[in-house]
C-alpha cells in the first residue's frame, strides 16, 4: 500500500514539476474574434495576460474566455492598435467593469471618442517596452489608415508573439519583428482576384489594397516565405475579409508552405482554441539550440 502511495506521490510531484516547468517556458495565445466585425487577441503567461484590442462586446469577451478556461482577472492591460470600431467596440465596458487599464496613444484616444475612466488610461511610446508582471509589450508603428496605428509584440518566458493585423504593406518593422516571433497573428485580409472582381465600389477596393489598407493573402504569404523563422510554431491568419477571401483556400495556400508551422485561420464568429507556445518546440531542443561557437584558438 505504502509503495503504491509513494509511487503515485512521486509521480504526482514529478508531473507537477514538469507542468510548472512547461508553464515557465511558454505563453498562451488565442483569438477571441478576428475580422472587420471585431478583433480581440489574448496573450498570457498563466499569471498575467493582455488583450490586444476589444472589438467585440464585453459580454462576448466574458463568454469566450470562460469557454476557453481563461480568466479576466489575469488581464492586466488592454492594448489598442488603432481607433477603428472593429478594434474598440467593447473597450469602455470591459475596462470599466474589470478595472483594466487601457494602453492607448493620445491621438488614438482623441480620434476613438472612447470615454474611459481617466485613472485607467495609460499611454505608450513607439518602441518603448511596457512591462506588466512577467509580460513585456512592445508597440511599433504600422502602415494603416488610422491616426496613430501600432502593431505589438508580446514577450514573456522567452517567447515572442506578434499581433500584426490591419497593415497596408509589410514594412521593415513588421519584417524585423516577425522574424523573431514564436507565433503570430498575421493579417491575410483578401484575395486579389476576389477583391478585383467583387462588388465593392472602386474607391473601397483602392483603400483596401492601398499602402495603408489591408494585407492581401499574397503579401502575407511573401512575408512567410521570406522571413518566417524556423522556430515559429503557430501562425494564426487573421482579419480575413468576409467578401473577398475564403478561409478554406487561404488555409490550404499557407499550409503548402508552412512546413512544421501549424496554420490556423481565426474565425469572424468565434474564438480559436488556446495554443501554448514554447520558446523552443518541446522535444526539439537540439534542433533549435545554437551551435557552440569556438571563440578562441586553444
Ligand atoms: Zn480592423
Ligand atoms: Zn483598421
Amino acid at each position: 500500500m505504502y509503495t503504491v502511495f509513494g509511487f503515485y506521490l512521486i509521480n504526482g510531484l514529478h508531473c507537477l514539476r514538469n507542468i510548472m516547468l512547461l508553464c515557465n517556458m511558454s505563453l498562451l495565445i488565442a483569438s477571441l474574434n478576428s475580422g472587420s466585425n471585431g478583433n480581440c487577441y489574448f496573450v498570457g503567461n498563466g499569471n498575467e495576460a493582455v488583450l490586444v484590442d476589444v472589438g467585440i462586446s464585453c459580454k462576448e469577451v466574458e463568454k469566450r474566455m470562460l469557454r476557453l478556461g481563461l480568466s479576466l482577472s489575469q488581464v492586466k492591460g488592454i492594448f489598442i492598435s488603432h481607433e477603428h470600431s472593429d478594434h474598440i467596440k467593447g473597450v469602455e465596458v470591459l475596462s470599466r467593469k474589470y478595472s483594466i487599464p487601457v494602453y492607448i496613444t493620445a491621438l488614438t484616444l482623441k480620434n476613438s471618442r472612447l470615454v474611459l475612466s481617466p485613472d485607467l488610461v495609460r499611454g505608450f511610446q513607439s518602441n518603448e517596452t511596457v512591462e506588466l508582471g512577467g509580460l513585456a509589450v512592445i508597440p511599433f508603428p504600422k502602415l494603416h489608415d488610422a491616426s496613430d496605428p501600432y502593431s505589438f509584440v508580446v514577450k514573456g518566458n522567452g517567447v515572442k508573439i506578434g499581433v500584426l493585423t490591419d497593415i497596408g504593406s509589410v514594412c521593415q518593422n513588421v519584417i524585423q519583428h516577425f522574424k523573431q516571433c514564436h507565433a503570430a497573428f498575421l493579417e491575410a485580409n483578401y484575395d486579389e482576384i476576389l477583391l478585383e472582381n467583387g462588388f465593392y465600389p472602386y474607391y473601397l477596393k483602392q483603400r483596401i489594397r492601398g499602402n495603408r489598407g489591408h494585407l492581401s493573402n499574397k503579401q502575407a504569404l511573401d512575408l512567410l516565405l521570406c522571413h518566417k523563422p524556423e522556430f515559429m510554431s503557430v501562425l494564426i491568419l487573421s482579419h480575413l475579409s468576409k467578401d473577398n477571401n475564403c478561409p478554406i483556400l487561404v488555409k490550404e495556400l499557407f499550409m503548402q508552405h508552412a512546413r512544421h508551422t501549424k496554420v490556423v485561420v481565426a474565425s469572424r464568429h468565434q474564438e480559436t482554441e488556446v495554443f501554448r507556445i514554447f520558446a523552443t518546440p518541446v522535444g526539439e531542443v537540439s534542433k533549435y539550440a545554437k551551435p557552440v561557437i569556438q571563440t578562441s584558438l586553444f
